[in-house]
């Protein structure tokens, strides 16, 4: 477990807790089920969930589901599913803001009684007119006046369904001049006739999301309601809401930055493009920053919380590269991952001196700071696979592997000399010839030094897997804000990275034949690797994805 860093909201929570303003804490995360969770919502969880935990509180979980076009179930679903899969509980049921539609309708017609609401016939572009900007404060709505029973009566006949969809809207009364747009007099009801995936056609009428949101908190007792900077603006009319309606719970909003992560997008609207469009070949592809995506990838949850946890808790830019996140994954999985060998580019080798029909082998560690995980046996034949890579014709300066002539160690094995290269037609590598030193099992040679050491599999024993080498999905850091000559914003599908995904035909050995999906290996040498919690089936189709290299091998 990484140690708690401690940052801004953890010490007002603290001092809350200390002063008695709170008996215990209460968060809640409020994901829109209109599309899958990414690992900036990751890092929402783990700090709602996460403080929560720490301070013996409790976190709740709620579809803030007021755009009944945009939602689905499916979404719903998927969001559950990601955040228990991170390792996180939410108190009780899952809630959902239309689980409040009755009570935020009681409140409107609250706000109305007391002259602070109004029903306004403006048309949005109207609105947008009397709105004014920055620079020019807003005109009065010309319905701002009208009398209580009027917008009582109006706005009753708004639900009961007697006007067109967009033709009224239910606003606050607060001041048209204020500096801050949002106290403009906003919209707090719409009318449209949507089904919706919980209230059916129950509504024809829907609340919009800044007066959902604070009043959604007030009644499940939120005390600390954590959010993106962006709704720092809106934190006046929050409070605005909870002050003038009968509620005796007031939250506090407090704003953090969002995290923008290099080299993929998170935006949900364009990870949906991504997927729409078939360019990726769903919200689970494995190079999605999508937590299912980063799932399938073969990420851990303690990998994706050990990143959140780096990537801290502050008011300032909150920019990572993704070598951030890749590295926060493989730590974890250094210590957690059995090792295996795989040679994802095989290279036949056939040992002359050793005789045909014949194995041996030797037991190795499935990792070698931890005798726990077992071991297992790696046999050895007179054909065996080696990786192309591993052999050079015409090698660099310092090339301590395969060459002919020169000698290598086979890890956990002999040492092995390569004495033949054999080439087709075309000139290309297609087998080495090589002898093994027999007294070097265990041992060092005598009279000669050997530092390579490689990886290699006995070719009647490895089994066949599809192997998918995943690589950045972007070729840019932010490609969605590369701007061309004339200024304007380039698309980002440009962007994809035509080498963001390989698939190989690799050997592994042969424990490889009977795991389940979502198992984690590292490759020796290569990587961390997961098999596909979709496609890979023991016995019959063995796939695995690769979840990280060993080193940060990318340049930007
Ligand atoms: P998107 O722009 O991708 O649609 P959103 O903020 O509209 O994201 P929500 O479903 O409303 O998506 O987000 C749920 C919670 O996750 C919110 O509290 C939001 O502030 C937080 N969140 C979303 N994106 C990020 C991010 N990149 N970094 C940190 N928190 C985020
Ligand atoms: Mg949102
Ligand atoms: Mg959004």
């Amino acid at each position: 477990e990484a140690p708690i860093v401690s940052n801004f909201i953890r010490s007002t929570i603290e001092s809350d807790l200390a002063s008695g303003k709170h008996a215990s804490i209460q968060t809640r995360f409020p994901p829109e089920p209109n599309g899958y969770l990414h690992v900036g919502h990751a890092k929402s969880i783990c700090l709602n969930f996460g403080v929560a935990q720490d301070y013996q509180g409790l976190c709740n979980l709620r579809m803030d589901d007021t755009n009944p076009e945009k939602e689905n179930e499916e979404f719903a679903q998927a969001i559950a599913s990601d955040v228990k899969w991170l390792g996180f509980e939410w108190a009780g049921e899952i809630r959902h803001a239309a689980d409040y539609f009755d009570q935020l309708y009681a409140y409107a017609e609250e706000l109305i009684l007391a002259g602070k609401a109004f029903v306004c016939e403006l048309d949005a572009e109207q609105m947008r007119e009397y709105r004014g900007n920055f620079e020019v404060p807003g005109k009065n709505s010309p319905f701002r006046d009208r009398s209580v029973e009027e917008n009582l009566d109006l706005f009753r006949r708004m639900k009961a369904g007697e006007f067109a969809d967009g033709s009224k809207t239910l606003r606050l009364k607060i001041d048209m001049a204020a500096p801050n747009l949002n106290l403009r007099d906003p919209v707090i009801y719409r009318i449209k006739r949507a089904h919706h995936i919980r209230t059916g056609d129950k509504w024809c009428i829907y609340p919009m999301y800044d007066y959902t949101h604070c009043i959604s908190d007030a009644l499940e007792g939120i005390t600390h309601s954590l959010c993106t900077l962006e709704f720092a603006d809106h934190r006046p009319l929050y409070d605005w809401v909870l002050d003038n309606i009968t509620i005796d719970c007031h939250p506090q909003q407090i704003e953090f930055s969002r995290l923008e992560l290099l080299y993929t997008m998170t935006s949900k609207r364009k990870l949906a493009a991504l997927v729409n469009e078939g360019l990726v070949s769903g919200w689970d592809d494995p190079r999605m920053p999508t937590v299912i995506g980063m799932r399938r990838r073969g990420y851990t949850p303690e990998g994706i919380k050990l990143f959140a946890q780096r990537v801290g808790v502050s008011k300032s830019e909150n920019v990572v590269d993704l070598s951030i996140l890749e590295g926060a994954v493989r730590e974890q999985l250094e210590s957690s991952c059995p090792r295996i060998m795989a040679v994802v580019r095989p290279l036949k080798v056939t040992l002359t001196n050793y005789e045909e029909g014949v194995t041996a082998s030797r037991t190795a560690p499935y990792h070698p700071q931890h005798p726990e995980f077992g071991e297992r046996n790696v046999p050895i034949a007179r054909e065996i696979w080696v990786e192309q890579d591993d052999f050079a014709e015409v090698p660099p300066a310092g090339w301590q592997r395969l060459t002919l002539g020169s000698e290598v160690r086979l890890r956990y094995s002999y040492v092995m000399k390569c004495d033949e290269v054999v080439k087709d037609a075309a000139g290309n590598v297609i087998e080495l010839k090589c002898s093994l030193d027999m007294a070097t099992l265990g041992q060092n040679p005598v009279g000669r030094k050997v530092k390579g050491v490689i990886h290699w599999l006995s070719a009647e024993h490895a089994v066949p897997a599809e192997v998918r080498l995943y690589d950045r999905l972007f070729t840019e850091a932010r490609p969605d804000a590369v701007r061309g000559a004339d200024g304007e914003y380039l698309d980002f599908r440009q962007f994809i990275n035509p080498e963001s995904l390989e698939v190989v035909t690799a050997y592994v050995e042969a424990v490889a034949g009977g795991l389940a999906p979502e198992t984690r290996y590292q490759f020796e040498r290569l990587g961390y690797f997961v098999t596909d919690r979709k496609d890979h089936v023991a016995g019959e189709k063995i796939v695995f994805n690769r979840a990280v290299t060993l080193k940060d091998t990318w340049k930007s």
